[in-house]
């Protein structure tokens, strides 16, 4: 029988990039131990009194929250969830955050996109259609800066994890996005009406956050999107995974390096777009009218045609 690396009782938990066992409470606290520290050395909570955290029903943003709150930070926590309309999968995610929070005594926010007159759904019968995932993540990004916002928050948290960032960066890296390159931090500051944005699993990898959702019991939903774009993304899922199996520590390895050295020097070389207010809604923009207003109309065009 395996031992727990730190308290040498039974092992239960494998950490395979660091080839360690642990047992289910030594693996907890390594897990929030882990969280703190991202979020002090990047400075997520610097000025912070309320911090938004972005719930979706999925096991990351689950882990996220309990974490957050087990590890007793100084900032006010409010979870936000959007309800995007996506039928067959929507209210299962709303239920799941519902659950969570009352788990963790914390009042849920919820937005439903429909009081906009669109949802989600309603995108694969447009020319939008086939770029859906592109479009919802500029409908979610609008509406949780937004409502942190109006709610108060400094911040807003996100369940992104390594395996996430390190999927991006591939990505970035092979095609030559040196603007992705350049704003891939763990924390990015508030400019303007744009509220700072901070990742504190962004050192945690999947199958970590999905382990300690698990053992803590929280409610989640494995639903996935219908909508999704699926088999690209997966290809590259699976080819990083083996990867990291023939080199464990790989994503790590490239997180740390991409934040070393290629991050800031990326930084330098890319200009940011002036900030401005979209003459149709007055959220932030670069262009006269933002992105939210354009698929937004470009839905309710089609509705009316
Ligand atoms: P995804 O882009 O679906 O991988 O989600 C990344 C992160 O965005 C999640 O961990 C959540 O923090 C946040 N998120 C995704 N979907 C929603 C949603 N419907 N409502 C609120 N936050 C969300
Ligand atoms: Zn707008």
């Amino acid at each position: 029988m395996k031992k727990c690396r730190h308290c040498g009782s039974g092992g239960e938990i494998k950490v395979s990039y660091a080839r360690i066992w642990l047992c289910k409470d030594c693996f907890t606290s390594f897990f929030e131990r882990k969280v703190k520290r991202t979020a002090e050395r990047h400075r997520m909570l610097k000025g912070v009194r309320r911090l938004a955290v972005a719930i979706s029903g999925g096991k990351d943003s689950a882990a996220l929250l309990a974490a957050l709150k087990r590890i007793k930070l100084d900032a006010d926590l409010t979870p936000i969830h959007i309800n995007l309309g996506i039928p067959g999968h929507s209210s299962e995610c709303e239920r799941k955050a519902r659950e969570l929070t009352s788990l963790l005594d914390l009042e849920l926010h919820v937005f439903k996109l429909e009081k906009e007159g669109f949802t989600i759904g309603m995108l694969g019968e447009t020319r939008l259609g086939r770029r859906a995932c592109a479009a919802c993540s500029t409908v979610k990004r609008y509406w949780l800066n937004k409502l942190a916002r109006e709610l108060g928050a400094q911040a807003l948290a996100t369940g992104h994890h390594l395996d996430d960032t390190v999927e991006v960066l591939f990505n970035a890296y092979l095609t030559g996005d040196l603007e992705t390159i350049a704003r891939l931090r763990p924390a990015l500051p508030a400019r303007g009406k744009l509220i700072a944005r901070v990742k504190p699993l962004i050192s945690l990898t999947s199958q970590e956050t999905l382990e300690y959702a698990r053992i803590l019991g929280l409610p989640f939903t494995s639903s996935k999107c219908p909508l999704g774009r699926g088999s690209r993304s997966l290809r590259r899922r699976k080819l990083i995974d083996k990867i990291s199996d023939e080199i464990p520590g790989f994503r790590h390895t490239l997180l740390s390096t991409h934040l070393r050295v290629f991050q800031p020097i990326a930084e330098e070389h890319t200009e940011l777009a002036d900030l401005r207010e979209c003459k149709l809604c007055g959220e932030p923009s670069s262009q006269e009218v933002c992105g939210y207003c354009k698929v937004k109309s470009a839905i309710k065009g089609h509705l009316a045609s």
